[in-house]
């Protein structure tokens, strides 16, 4: 595949593309791993916080690692941390610690799974300074706070949340240079397309440059994408 057949980078969705001109990186729960179709789509696996406390640390852990063998997995993810939910965040920052350090290790990017944890992920990166790209995906908090998650080094992707017309999200996606930036349909119904066409409309660019961009986005952060595309 090359730059002129247009792809749109799909950063984490929960289905194989639905056209041609879209490559998704579908989202795996760990404890699945791996999948009957493994070859036929590229992949983010991870231990999510939801599955905390539901499943065997260490099974888990070590198919998280031996997922990161296959050349269709592209990143580690969604994993993260999450107030909304019962596990203890001591368990879930555990879980959390193994994966980046898994994915330090395999060189591989991590797609963030945040909720009302921010601050502590801000700590995370203080403390642990992980060298890998962290992309926060679904970001939909303040222009505010997306500032402080740049400053720490994070990347954020939006999805159909931005098609909404919130105007706090918009203000955000302002915010955030196109570098930084990545698109994704997460669990929603939205084409990939018109969260661009949305994106770009925001941003006051073309569509075509916001889709070249986030291309090469893809190529500078997705170590596996880059090897390929
Ligand atoms: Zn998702």
């Amino acid at each position: 595949m090359q730059k002129a057949n247009k792809i749109f980078i799909n950063i984490h969705g929960h289905r194989q593309a639905n056209n041609i001109q879209e490559w998704v990186m579908m989202n795996l729960m760990a404890k699945d791993y791996p999948p009957e179709d493994i070859e036929n789509g590229y992949y983010s696996v991870g231990y999510h916080p939801y599955n905390v406390g539901k499943v065997d640390d260490e099974d888990t852990l070590k198919k998280v690692r031996l997922s990161t063998e296959n050349l269709n997995v592209f990143a580690i993810g969604e994993i993260g941390l999450d107030k909304s939910i019962e596990a203890p965040l001591e368990h879930q920052m555990r879980v959390f610690e193994s994966q980046v350090e898994i994915a330090e290790f395999a060189d591989l990017p991590v797609i963030l799974h945040v909720v009302k944890a921010f601050n502590e992920l801000v700590e995370f990166m203080k403390v642990h300074k992980p060298v890998v790209p962290m992309i926060i995906h679904g970001y939909n908090g303040s222009s505010q706070m997306a500032e402080t998650l740049l400053n720490s080094g994070f990347l954020l992707s939006f999805g159909e949340a931005i098609a909404k017309e919130h105007s706090k999200i918009v203000e955000s996606l302002l915010t955030v240079p196109v570098d930084k930036l990545f698109f994704e349909t997460d669990e929603g119904d939205l084409d990939i397309r018109e969260i661009y066409h949305f994106a770009a409309e925001v941003k006051g660019i073309s569509l075509d440059h916001l889709r070249v961009q986030i291309y090469e986005n893809a190529r500078t952060h997705l170590t596996r994408f880059a090897d390929l595309f």
